[in-house]
């Protein structure tokens, strides 16, 4: 058997920058494994006009800030990216690019065996940072199989253009839905429609408002955290531009899907050209089923980012269940850091076996 990594992360985003980051100084060997082709995880594949919801001032990971952009506005998805491409060419963290993992499983020794489109990866623990990116979730709508006109969901909307015209349902009341509700509005006649009323920030909230109450939350618990949270909308510019247009209102779900269209509460029946779902997703977890340890409600039972059922496991990003806002850019820097103490620590103990 090669001999084996200390660590090896599963994904190649965001979070695993930031964790390569740290144990790049812990002299442990490790290995990244991202089924991308190119840096950026997630971003590659956000709307062309996707928007950050806080300045660059907060949206950087550790060592290297992310660039002020020229007017001082949101990062656009573009700027992100790029900032990702070259944080990945000033750090050269180990990554292989383009490598799937299929499964990761328990070796009859202390080891998990990563398995791989390119082989098998030994090592002494793992950190699962696949993101969500690849598990968008629609919820079970009566009648939506019959649907044969073009439903996405937003993992996979670029633009407006190929909507122009049309008449669409904008399904989803959290920033994306805000967000492409905005565009979408400016050129087709687009229906918003969410669950409750959709929860505006005030315009002055944004990001750094959401990262100080996620650490209050840490600091204090449940009752130093102001209301309002990360689903909450932020009033980014083209959302603000809609609103004064007077297209953000939103209406309650319909009942039913038919082959061309929905109906309504009312028993109306509305033809529909498109649906744009933009109702989130579910972490990337599958990976980590052979190793039995996923819940009935599809996540991971951690203390901390330490899987419960499998100590060997770790997980960084997907959402504040595994660190507070570890899902942005800025708190997946502040989780890796502490994380990565912890794992180093764990891994050193005389119950891992010092290598
Ligand atoms: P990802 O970026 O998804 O990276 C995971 C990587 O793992 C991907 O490359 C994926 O291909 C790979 N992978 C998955 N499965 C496998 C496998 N089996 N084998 C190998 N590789 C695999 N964040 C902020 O910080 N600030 C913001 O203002 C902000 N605004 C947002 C606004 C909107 C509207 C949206 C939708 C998101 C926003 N986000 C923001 C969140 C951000 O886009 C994601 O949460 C982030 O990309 C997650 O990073 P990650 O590294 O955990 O996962």
């Amino acid at each position: 058997m090669a001999e084996p990594f200390d660590v090896v992360i599963v994904g190649g985003g965001q979070a695993a920058l930031a964790a390569s980051y740290f144990l790049r100084r812990t002299g442990l060997t490790y290995v990244i494994l991202d089924n991308g082709t190119q840096a950026g995880g997630a971003w590659v594949h956000g709307w062309d006009s996707l928007h950050l919801f806080s300045p660059a001032s907060y949206s950087s990971l550790p060592g290297w800030p992310m660039p002020d952009t020229p007017d001082g506005s949101y990062p656009t998805r573009d700027e992100v990216l790029d900032y990702l491409h070259r944080y990945e060419a000033r750090y050269a963290p180990p990554i292989h690019r383009p490598v799937m993992v299929g499964r990761v499983e328990r070796t009859d020794q202390k080891f998990l065996n990563v398995r791989t489109s390119v082989g098998d990866f030994v090592s002494r623990a793992v950190i699962g940072a696949t993101g969500t990116w690849s598990a968008p979730f629609i919820p079970d709508y009566p009648g939506r199989e019959l649907f044969v006109r073009t439903q996405i969901h937003s993992s996979h909307y670029r633009n407006a253009l190929p909507f122009a015209g049309q008449r669409l349902l904008v399904v989803g009341g959290g920033n994306s839905g805000a967000q492409i509700m905005a565009e979408l509005s400016l050129v087709a006649q687009a229906t918003w429609v969410t669950q409750h009323d959709p929860v505006f920030l005030p315009d002055d909230v944004d990001g750094r408002v959401l990262f100080e109450r996620a650490t209050a939350r840490v600091l204090g618990g449940p009752s130093a955290m102001p209301t309002g949270g990360f689903g909450d909308i932020v009033m980014v510019p083209p959302v603000r531009a809609a609103r004064e247009r007077g297209v953000l209102h939103a209406v309650r779900q319909f009942v039913r899907m038919t082959a061309t269209g929905v109906v309504w509460p009312d028993g109306r029946e509305e033809a529909i050209d498109a649906i744009i779902w933009c109702t989130g997703f579910r972490p990337a977890l599958s990976m980590f089923a052979p190793l039995d340890v996923i819940e009935p409600d599809g996540l991971i039972r951690v203390n901390g980012q330490q899987a419960v059922r499998e100590p060997r496991l770790w997980l960084l990003g997907y959402g504040s269940w595994c660190g507070p806002a570890s899902a942005t850019l800025l708190g997946a820097g502040r989780v890796a850091r502490s994380m990565v103490r912890q794992l180093a620590a764990w891994l050193a103990s005389p119950a891992q076996g010092v290598r």
